[in-house]
């Protein structure tokens, strides 16, 4: 990968179209009471995620992208049980997390492991390299044997592409790139089936994004892990991942393929962010209209009616703010693609841009 945000085109991602299903999200919602009032009563919901569904195959990478404020960041702690849902389930190898009682949860979050935004601030100034990569080891005191951590936190120091010899080391005697690879080792240290990393390279400038991404496809076929990569960079998305959710004020608008969603988006805020995208071929960048998008995105406390994203879309009709759009098929044989709009992709596709 030479220049995540100067692409076009990604590397041809393995199909896992035939590997086993092992975090199914069905429905999940999230609600926050807004409290007002002497009494601090619930005077309303900040309706962060709402009916979010979707699959996870072993080994493949789902990107989940849209605007700061969509509910993808929610996703994340969710899917860690970081957050307790208002409804819906989450199982993972046929099990629901939701119903599981604390120990047993724990147990089990050993297989899905997090990794922050931030590498500036998720990473314990006062702690050294080996106490940050241990600490799940610390939670998890059965996995490595305690005379054997410091031989296994070297390990997992070469297997990101740091020096085994700077385990002493603080957090400040590294570079932002370095500190993303502790926070990676720490997210690998218990070998887990899923790793979920929210904005894991947004802090960062881009020739060490591409290093970064470069270290997590590198142990994605080393250690058959799953992502769930949460981004708003939609070219970074489209390197990594194999399968791409689109989120708009809480809601999954289109999710597909890779392929499907950036070369036949069909969802019109899909297609605005797309359009948005910088294209370093003068030629096609001649051929390309940018879609510009009014006004901002609504508030998830008061989301507008019908299809949520009908105050911003140039396509709208009557039906637009009265029927909520479900996500369905635009298959046509290609690939894995549904879209929340009431209209084809043709229909959409005939139409004029703003
Ligand atoms: Fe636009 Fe209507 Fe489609 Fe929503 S349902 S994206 S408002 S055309």
């Amino acid at each position: 990968m030479a220049d995540p945000t100067g692409s076009t085109t990604s590397t041809a991602p393995t199909s896992h179209d035939d590997a086993p299903v092992i975090l199914r999200a069905q429905n999940l919602t999230k609600h926050y009471p807004i409290k007002g009032g002497v009494l601090r009563r619930t005077v309303g919901h900040v309706r962060a995620l709402e009916d979010v569904s979707f699959d996870l195959r072993a080994g493949e990478t789902l990107g989940v992208v849209g605007e700061s404020g969509c509910g993808k960041s929610t996703l994340g702690r969710m899917l860690m049980r970081l957050e307790e849902p208002t409804g819906g389930r989450l199982e993972f190898d046929g099990v629901d997390l939701y119903s599981l009682g604390r120990r047993e949860m724990r147990r089990k979050r050993r297989d899905i492991q997090i990794v922050f935004q931030d590498p500036y601030t998720s990473l314990n100034p006062r702690k050294t390299v080996a106490d940050l990569i241990g600490e799940p080891f610390d939670v998890h005191p059965d996995a490595v044997p305690r005379a054997g951590r410091r031989r296994r936190v070297q390990e997992l120091m070469e297997l990101v592409g740091l020096s085994p010899e700077h385990i002493n080391r603080y957090p400040h005697q590294f570079s932002g790139g370095q500190r993303q690879r502790i926070g990676i080792a720490r997210g690998i240290a218990l070998n887990p089936k899923i790793l979920v990393c929210d904005e894991p390279v947004s802090a960062l400038d881009v020739s060490v994004q591409a290093q970064v991404i470069n270290v997590m496809e590198r142990l994605q076929r080393e250690l058959g892990l799953a992502y769930v990569f949460i981004a708003h960079d939609l070219s970074v998305v489209r390197h990594i991942a194999d399968r791409v959710a689109v989120m708009y004020l809480g809601r999954i608008v289109e999710l597909g393929t890779e392929d499907e969603i950036y070369e036949r988006p069909t969802h019109p805020y899909t297609r605005a962010l797309l359009s948005a995208v910088p294209v370093p071929d003068p030629l096609a960048r001649g051929t390309r209209q940018e879609i510009k998008l009014q006004g901002d995105v609504p508030s998830p406390a008061n989301p507008p009616s019908g299809c949520r994203f009908h105050t911003r879309c140039w396509l709208a009709r009557d039906v637009c703010s009265t029927d909520e759009p479900q996500l369905v098929e635009r298959n046509d044989g290609r690939g894995e693609h549904r879209s929340a709009c009431h209209f084809t992709e043709e229909s959409v596709s005939g139409r004029t841009t703003p």
